[in-house]
């Protein structure tokens, strides 16, 4: 069989869940809670619904490949010229387009473990050296990311918040770890959860943009704006940096439905306050609870607890919850990362807990 070179085997693939309905199915239950993916629970806005049920008659026709609308709406939005966006089938493409534009074989990315796990699978797929750099206190450690960089350091990424401690980096300390990036290495400052932010000392990244310096922000309609299925995120940087990601992008990426979704969201701001609002009263309900529990968790600055377990038992637990119904996800042996569910869907999660900690314990 034809067989793919050294980097592309050694791999590690991302492993997606079943299809909730086949779940069911396998463990004979009805109405699974999913708090495994970091969705919106509310559902997309029903403007967004309303706009793509207006498309459907011109879905024989090609998506407008530039995006214009979407462009324009976010360009007025956030102050900056249209030609500093670019849109991504989900900011994951955008990852993806990044690496493909400014890395060849051999040179490096520099990013924290654990983090979002698409960076070092995009770097590894084009033959580059993930160079991964443990969270201190569970966040970024960006003094030591910032020695790291070296000669053929091309991209460092940063997950602002960080996925799955739920944690960010502070704006002193980001200013500080910008300081220290040279000219011509790439920082992506990923913030596909900036909406939940309650922190104010969260940094405000366009600043930088201004500045001029080499970066590329992620923002994404996939979680605050529940539209993860329709698959649309953007990309901010300055004009060059879009010019030369757009060479490599496929001409139409983003689909039709996706792109007035997108516009009918942003324009739909009470929706992504409910959501936001709903996040901040189901963090507090689940704090309370998983204290009550004895579960250490992490404070969150997104729409996802990570739990630290005392003993290896994450696949144990997962297990256990899912033929209670509820769908978590483990990370490695000795942690969870649990979405922020609907009040509900919160209960359903306690309860469950409830009942299998103590046979684990
Ligand atoms: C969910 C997530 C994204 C968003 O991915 P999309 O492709 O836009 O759905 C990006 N970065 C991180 C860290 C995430 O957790």
């Amino acid at each position: 069989m034809i067989s793919p070179p050294e980097y592309i085997r050694s791999i590690r693939p991302y492993v997606p869940g079943k299809p909730v309905e086949e779940l069911e199915r396998e463990l004979g239950i009805k109405g699974a809670v999913k708090l495994a993916s970091n969705e919106n629970p509310l559902g997309p806005s029903p403007e967004a619904r309303k706009a793509v049920s207006r498309v459907l008659s011109e879905l024989n026709r090609y998506p407008d490949g530039g995006g214009f609308y979407l462009k324009r709406e976010l360009s007025g939005r956030l102050g900056v010229p249209a030609e500093s966006l670019i849109l991504g089938n989900g900011s994951n493409e955008l990852i993806d387009i990044a690496v493909r534009t400014f890395m060849v074989a051999g040179d490096e990315a520099v990013m924290a473990t654990p983090s979002f796990v698409v960076y070092p699978i995009s770097t590894r797929s084009v033959g580059g050296r993930a160079v991964e750099v443990p969270l201190r206190r569970w966040r970024h450690d960006l003094e030591r990311m910032a020695e790291e960089i070296g000669q053929r350091t091309k991209i460092v990424f940063v997950a602002n918040p960080n996925n799955p401690t739920g944690t960010i980096n502070h704006d002193r300390e980001f200013r500080e770890f910008m300081k220290r990036v040279p000219e011509g290495v790439l920082v992506v400052i990923d913030e596909a959860y900036r909406e939940y932010v309650q922190d104010e000392r969260y940094p405000d990244s366009l600043e930088y943009l201004r500045e001029g310096r080499d970066v590329l922000i992620l923002r994404t309609f996939s979680k605050a704006y529940g539209l993860a299925g329709l698959r649309i995120g953007y990309g901010i940087a300055k004009e060059g940096i879009v010019a030369e990601m757009n060479k490599v992008r496929e001409p139409f990426n983003t689909n039709t439905a996706a792109q007035v979704a997108a516009v009918a969201s942003l324009r739909d701001v009470e929706h992504v306050r409910r959501s936001v609002a709903l996040n901040e009263e189901g963090k507090n309900y689940l704090y309370g609870e998983f204290k009550r529990l004895g579960l250490q968790f992490i404070p969150t600055e997104a729409n996802f607890i990570y739990i630290r377990l005392d003993r290896p038992m994450a696949s144990e637990l997962y297990d256990r919850m899912l033929r209670l119904g509820v769908i978590i996800r483990p990370m490695g042996d000795e942690a969870l990362r649990i979405t922020i569910g609907l009040p509900e869907e919160n209960r359903v999660l306690v309860e469950a807990l409830e009942r299998v900690l103590p046979a684990l314990r």
